[in-house]
């Protein structure tokens, strides 16, 4: 079909999209309506943990379809609970609540965090969050987030979130007072440009939490289930939040995000929180068929033997082409282009014949690379390969 035969004008507009329609995927590769192959280190934007299209992903949603698509969140089902246990066998954490995006599952953060405060901190409710931090799109998650001008856009915001300074741990000590309920960060900062918080400010975070009777909550949306080479990244430091999201790479595609906590802290009681598709049996049975993959027996070092295969090629293309180097945890990865040259890297990259390339430039000077957590040494050659010939040509 044409481009131009599509009800394009039917759809709300929200933002500039190219004139591409995309129709397939498998792995690592996307097929647009034209039937160009494009090679995808976007990957729905760090979601697709094992590629496009799985094929034990399939295999679990299809045997979920045909037995039970939702019986209600009031009742227990069994992907929820299969689910559920996985990820308290798999982290710190003993409860877990589902919702359906990495927005919803934070609104839930915010809200087991006051709830915890009323009930124990004297109904403090402030949290401390980080400037350049993304937390979502609802109205509490854009005033939690730290995106420049989003403080206004939607006037007025949910008031109690400070913001400090990622790694400067004074900046947050000095806004710590009675009203402070918790600090909530990103371990790596992903829309902001992926700049990771160091070792030193997650145990500082830590500490603070503990002297302060403060509640620490990572969101680890994007830097969650296995993105960063471990199954979470807040293990990267060594430190136990008290409270984590999941969102995007948990559901391997499909909508599926989950809130996760402490005993003592789980303090929601009946009709605190809830939602009418939460802990379906469908989005659920697939998450457990992305963590099982995960934790399976040298998937996670295969992870980090790639990011490590990633962050030479892209040291070896800096030290070519006068770059300004790399950094990232695991397979979310930021190349430092020295000059404003992302948007147009990533347009040539999509229009690249006869093979395109999915890119993403969070800011003007930089790359983000989020591949499948599958993806091959082969494919890391082809992408360094094709960014290599637009590099050239842009010199
Ligand atoms: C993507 C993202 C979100 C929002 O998730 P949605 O599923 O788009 O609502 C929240 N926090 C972080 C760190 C993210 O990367």
């Amino acid at each position: 079909m044409a481009f131009a035969e599509y009800p394009v004008q039917s759809l709300m507009y929200i933002t500039n999209r190219p004139e591409l329609v995309f129709t397939e995927g498998k792995g690592s590769w996307l097929t647009d309506h034209n039937g160009k192959r494009y090679l995808d280190f976007v990957q729905g934007w760090a979601v697709n943990s094992l590629g496009h299209s799985d094929d034990v992903m399939i295999a679990a949603l299809e045997k979920q379809a045909r037995k039970l698509l939702n019986p209600s969140p009031a009742f227990y089902n069994e992907p929820m609970l299969k689910l559920a246990g996985l990820l308290t066998d798999h982290s710190c954490f003993d409860k877990v609540f589902f919702a359906n995006s990495g927005a919803e599952a934070n609104e839930g953060a915010i809200k087991l965090a006051r709830k915890w405060g009323r009930k124990h901190k004297n109904g403090a409710y402030e949290i401390i969050t980080m400037n350049h931090s993304f937390h979502g799109r609802t109205l509490a998650t854009m005033s939690a987030s730290g995106k420049a001008g989003w403080d206004t856009i939607f006037a007025p915001q949910v008031p109690g979130f400070p913001k400090a300074e990622l790694n400067d741990l004074a900046s947050v000590e000095a806004l710590i007072n009675d009203k402070t309920v918790g600090i909530m960060l990103e371990p790596v900062q992903g829309e902001g440009g992926v700049i990771p918080a160091t070792r030193e400010f997650m145990k500082g975070l830590r500490a603070l939490a503990d002297k302060h009777n403060l509640l620490f909550i990572v969101d680890e949306v994007q830097t969650g289930c296995g993105r960063c080479g471990t199954l979470f990244a807040y293990e990267l430091s060594g430190v136990e939040p008290d409270i984590m999201t999941l969102g995007k790479g948990i559901g391997g595609g499909v909508p599926l995000a989950a809130l996760l906590c402490k005993a003592d802290v789980a303090s929601f009681e009946a009709g605190d929180q809830g939602g009418t598709y939460n802990g379906n049996p469908l989005m659920t049975a697939v998450g457990a068929a992305v963590i099982e993959q995960l934790v399976a027996p040298g998937f996670l070092e295969d992870v980090r033997a790639k990011a490590d295969y990633l962050r030479e090629q892209l040291l070896a293309l800096t030290a070519e082409f006068g770059l300004e180097g790399e950094r990232g945890d695991g397979l979310l990865r930021a190349l430092k282009l020295g000059k404003d040259i992302g948007p147009q890297l990533v347009e040539e990259a999509r229009d690249m014949g006869p093979e395109g390339l999915l890119l993403n430039s969070p800011r003007p000077n930089l790359l983000r690379f989020m591949p499948a957590l599958n993806v091959t040494r082969a494919e890391i050659d082809q992408m360094i390969g094709m960014l290599r010939t637009l590099l050239k040509k842009l010199a």
